[in-house]
């Protein structure tokens, strides 16, 4: 038995399971199957042990968004959140106000490996779903999910995900125009509204087709942003896309 063997083998009942699923395989395919699962439970495991360690770390509350007062913990509650892995949970300190505000329950843990207070699924299993459903009917995608990464996901879900990023983005991009169009912008945030128009046309380009009005949109703030600065170069190619769309209109 090799040492990576012997390790595993001595984890809990349900990991030997898979282990004797990677052994007793029959074909190399089945054998890389079984083992990729094994690997999901094992990587699940690894992060669940390091949120735990984390958890136990020592916690700045902070004060009150009503009464200023510092929260108080209440203690450990569990958490958990779908992700490429499978699903992880831990355990983590909430806090409340000592005044009883209704500010609801708060866990800076989440705050800080940036978890949104309701969100049930990790980032990048979003991603993969929305950039699947680009090509794919959802109903497809929710499939492939299942064949690539052996994780179980609904249709409904990935819809909901490609909608709400639709959104977010939108929201984003009307924000940014607006604050163009009152004038001139320093120049940190000239670069940062470039970096950030640049990332949310990478998104639109996954999510959109490409003569969706909010792509058109977004090339054109981003093209006469970058005119604007003198940026001729990186202009072009959004000019010519633009000039290709309203081609093909
Ligand atoms: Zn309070």
């Amino acid at each position: 038995m090799t040492a990576l063997i012997k390790i595993i083998s001595e984890e809990e009942p349900i990991v030997q399971k898979q282990l004797e699923e990677v052994e007793k395989a029959t074909s190399v395919c089945k054998m890389i199957m079984a083992a990729w699962k094994l690997g999901q439970m094992l990587m699940v495991m690894l992060v669940e042990e390091i949120l735990a360690q984390r958890a136990k770390e020592k916690t700045q509350w902070p004060n009150c968004e009503k009464c200023g007062n510092q929260l108080q913990s209440k203690g450990f509650v569990e958490r958990q959140i779908l992700c490429i892995l499978g699903t992880i949970r831990w355990k983590r300190r909430i806090g409340r106000c000592p005044k009883g505000c209704h500010i609801g329950q708060i866990a800076p843990l989440d705050e800080q490996l940036a978890i949104a207070p309701h969100q049930q699924t990790s980032m990048e299993l979003k991603k993969i779903g929305s950039s699947l459903a680009v090509f794919v009917a959802y109903e497809t995608a929710a499939n492939l999910m299942k064949q690539i990464i052996g994780i179980e996901l609904s249709s409904s879900s990935i819809w909901q995900w490609v909608q709400t990023s639709g959104k977010q983005a939108k929201q984003w991009i009307e924000k940014e125009m607006l604050e163009m169009a009152q004038g001139q912008m320093p120049k940190e945030e000239q670069i940062e509204a470039i970096a950030c128009l640049q990332e949310a046309l990478a998104i639109y380009d996954q999510v959109f087709p490409a003569n969706h009005p909010w792509v058109t949109k977004l090339l054109n703030t981003y093209s006469q942003l970058l005119l604007k600065l003198n940026r001729n170069n990186e202009a072009q190619p959004l000019l010519d896309r633009i000039a290709s769309l309203n081609l093909s209109d």
